[in-house]
């Protein structure tokens, strides 16, 4: 079967032309071709000597995903649903904003944490996607981006260089990123790399629900900027909202957290908290959720996200006058805190609604379902009963 290019970083790459015979400015050509040029097609690399492009295209591919569908939004957004085989399908989501652009990109087929407000944990896990299927997503949204933008007519660049479509990637497309770290991270030197897309560190986030062990492990490999998916300020809660965190609880989350600071671009660690109507939107929430931060000295902003929605969740959107207040609660105690606007609602692109297709292949669907009730706050009830 043929090599994907598209699974290297460029020392994966140069180790691959090694392999050939090929030194290592080949790979670092080869590697702009794939990444910086888009390109699909050995023929095209111009500056690769002949013999070494007919060897490519018998032993290597670049592993472009069959795209099943592109649905673009009013409001600019762009969702691709993408073919990654088995019955499985995985999706990626182009958020355009003023000054720059956002790729929300995909780790797994599924994920296997199972959080009872998202969609994808609903579906339960199939496979961790490779690296050159997480690689593959931001290829494809760039050059696919560019395109259209010559065809609209747009200009390029200084020098008549293309300019950049894709400015920020985000990890919080479906799956938990740090539970397929061996395929993360060399994806995440590609994006990185100023061969390939150049991206910023700061530029660059995972999101996780809380794999402890792995965000040690980022912190050596490769640090990027860090959210955490905290949803709750106490173990009781965040236990039935994020299973995960019965095997890793909040003060070993927090410790992880105060660890990854001193290497990482930015000096704080963005926590994201999905707004659920009566479960954990109380007032009494916030300022526990502020004592809990300062107690454990995690500098930090929050990016409160509405609830999204889908067919037999079982639970409520928070309603904006109770995000605004919660929000006021932490702005009040000289807290960052952004409600997440919701992009895409008209193609189910937001936040926890990446469906995908995924062949279940832990029984994940059918113990969500037998899980769907969940105790509201004590003070909510009777607000979320009206
Ligand atoms: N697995 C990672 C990244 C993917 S989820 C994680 O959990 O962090 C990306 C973000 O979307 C997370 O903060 C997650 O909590 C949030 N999310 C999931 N389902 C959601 C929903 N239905 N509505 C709003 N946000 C949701
Ligand atoms: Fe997985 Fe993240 Fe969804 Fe939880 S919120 S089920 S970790 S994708």
């Amino acid at each position: 079967m043929a090599v994907d290019l598209l699974d290297f970083d460029l020392e994966g790459l140069a180790a691959f032309c090694e392999g050939l015979g090929e030194k290592r400015f080949r790979a670092v050509q080869l590697f702009r071709w794939i990444h910086q040029k888009g390109a699909s097609d050995f023929d095209a690399m111009s500056d690769l000597a002949k013999s070494l492009r007919t060897r490519l295209a018998g032993d290597a591919a670049i592993g472009a995903l069959p795209v099943i569908s592109e649905q673009a939004s009013a409001d600019g957004t762009v969702k691709w649903l993408f073919d990654v085989g088995g019955g499985n399908a995985v999706e990626a989501v182009f958020i355009p904003e003023d000054d720059r652009g956002t790729l929300c990109v995909s780790s797994q087929a599924g994920c296997a944490v199972g959080c009872r407000f998202c969609s994808t944990g609903h579906q339960g896990f199939s496979r961790n996607l490779r690296t050159g299927e997480i690689v593959a997503q931001l290829w494809h949204a760039e050059h696919r981006l560019r395109a259209r933008r010559a065809t609209a007519g747009a200009d390029a660049g200084p020098g008549g260089a293309p300019l950049r479509m894709v400015d920020n990637v985000v990890m919080m497309g479906m799956g938990e990123p740090l539970q397929n770290y061996g395929a993360l991270v060399p994806a995440l030197r590609t994006m990185l790399d100023d061969h390939g897309y150049g991206l910023s560190r700061r530029r660059v986030t995972v999101s996780t629900s809380g794999v402890v062990p792995m965000i040690e492990r980022l912190r050596e490999d490769c640090p990027v900027a860090l959210a955490v998916s905290l949803h709750a300020p106490d173990d009781a809660l965040r236990d039935m909202l994020v299973p995960l965190n019965r095997k890793y609880p909040i003060a070993e989350l927090m410790a992880a957290c105060r660890a990854y600071l001193p290497v990482a671009p930015r000096d704080f660690v963005m926590f994201e908290y999905c707004m659920l109507d009566g479960v954990n939107d109380a007032d009494a929430q916030a300022r526990a959720l502020v004592d809990l931060v300062r107690r454990e000295r995690v500098p930090c902003k929050f990016n409160l996200i509405p609830f999204n929605p889908f067919p037999g969740s079982g639970l409520e959107r928070s309603p904006p006058e109770r995000v605004r207040a919660f929000q006021r609660i932490l702005l009040d105690a000289g807290f960052v805190a952004t409600v997440r606007r919701t992009r895409g609602d008209d193609i189910d692109a937001a936040c926890g609604q990446l469906a995908g297709e995924v062949r279940d292949r832990t029984g994940a669907q059918a113990r969500l379902a037998r899980r769907r009730t969940i105790p509201l706050h004590p003070q909510n009830v009777a607000r979320s009963l009206r």
